[in-house]
């Protein structure tokens, strides 16, 4: 059975004092509110990490996650975090090639199999970020734009390396707009995800894989969108700033 996971991203937000108290929030409401069939992921920022992973401590169904990862192990790269400094402080999820790192940081898919490669070695989990723009959506290339980040960041992968990665399918026209995918278009890319997983893969693996839909998930269309039978839940950000809320999204699952 696939995990279901929410995973929020915090992206660059939050004061220390205010990441503390919206990470007790959720504490206090998650564990009266999820029964352990869903993980529940807080990517805060770097500075937090550990305050934040020893805050949650042995909870069994909130971990934490970083946002990005540097493709090298060590040395002269100022400003940089490696997987090996984040595997040392406890963190078990890392965020790869989100669209906001593709657009503002010029992250190409060739870079991205190499951190995607980089988290694995370090074993820890990636939550491979695809998705495609406005126009592509409008112009009907989407799918295969899609299939493309994926084949290009991740089929180099050996089944049992892939079956380690966390897909969010987060078409960038919904992300931070407001504007969410309908269910069916989630759908849609989710199975055209798995299939093209599938076609490389197997069935086996593709149907192992937790793929989620990130784009303006709010309480209001958490339900309808987790429903879907490729939607094995979210990446939520805006929403996953507001403690009722981002809760509210974790029981919608
Ligand atoms: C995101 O940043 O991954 C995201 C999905 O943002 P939002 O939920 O705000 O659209």
């Amino acid at each position: 059975m696939r995990h279901k996971i929410v995973a929020g991203n915090w992206k660059m937000n939050k004061t220390l004092e205010e990441a503390q108290a919206l990470t007790s929030e959720i504490m206090g409401m998650v564990a009266d509110e999820v029964n352990g069939s869903v993980k529940v992921v807080l990517c805060v920022p770097f500075p937090y990490l550990v305050t934040i992973k020893n805050q949650l401590g042995a909870n069994a169904t909130i971990f934490v996650g970083a946002q990005n990862a540097s493709e090298h192990d060590s040395g002269a790269y100022t400003g940089e975090t490696s997987v090996a400094m984040i595997k040392s402080v406890g963190v078990p999820y890392v965020i790869i090639g989100h669209s906001e790192r593709r657009q503002y940081f010029g992250e190409d898919a060739k870079l991205l199999a190499t951190k995607v490669n980089k988290v694995l070695a370090g074993g820890l989990t990636p939550i491979f970020c695809c998705g495609e723009p406005l126009e592509i959506r409008e112009n009907g290339t989407h799918e295969s734009l899609v299939k493309q980040q994926v084949e290009e960041s991740l089929f180099h992968l050996s089944a049992n390396e892939l079956k380690k990665v966390v897909i969010a399918y987060e078409p960038v026209w919904a992300i931070g707009t407001g504007k969410t995918a309908s269910s069916q278009q989630a759908e849609d890319m989710h199975a055209v995800i798995r299939k093209h997983l599938a076609s490389k893969y197997g069935a086996e693996v593709s149907e192992s894989i937790s793929i989620l839909y990130g784009g303006s998930v709010k309480s209001d269309n958490a339900k309808e969108l987790f429903s879907q039978p490729n939607v094995d839940g979210g990446l939520v950000g805006g929403a996953s700033l507001k403690s009722r809320e981002f809760v509210e999204i974790v029981k919608a699952i």
